[in-house]
């Protein structure tokens, strides 16, 4: 698990708020959170993400098949730019 804040996993556990969830505070950015279950991705559903990406679907269109909202999926999708090595461009003739 991650924090939602800074991504690190350094998350603890830090007791329980009114209605009995739990708490988690991150040791990197002191930054306090309870999960949501209802904004949490599940592993399947971003497998599925990254095909949709594959076949070039607009962001849009992933968010409205997958049930995630466009913001989230934006940051997903540049969360994995980062990771991802750019690759070169081969298909382009050069001109001449
Ligand atoms: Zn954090």
């Amino acid at each position: 698990m991650n924090c939602p804040t800074c991504n690190s996993e350094k998350v603890i556990k830090n007791g329980t708020i009114h209605n009995g969830k739990q708490k988690y505070a991150c040791k990197d950015c002191n930054r306090q959170f309870v999960l949501d279950p209802k904004n949490k991705i599940s592993e399947e559903k971003k497998e599925l993400i990254d095909r949709l990406l594959w076949e070039k679907i607009p962001l849009a269109g992933i968010a409205r098949t997958v049930g995630v909202s466009e913001s989230w999926l934006q940051t997903y999708v540049n969360k994995k730019c980062d990771v991802i090595p750019k690759v070169v461009d081969v298909t382009r003739k050069r001109k001449g």
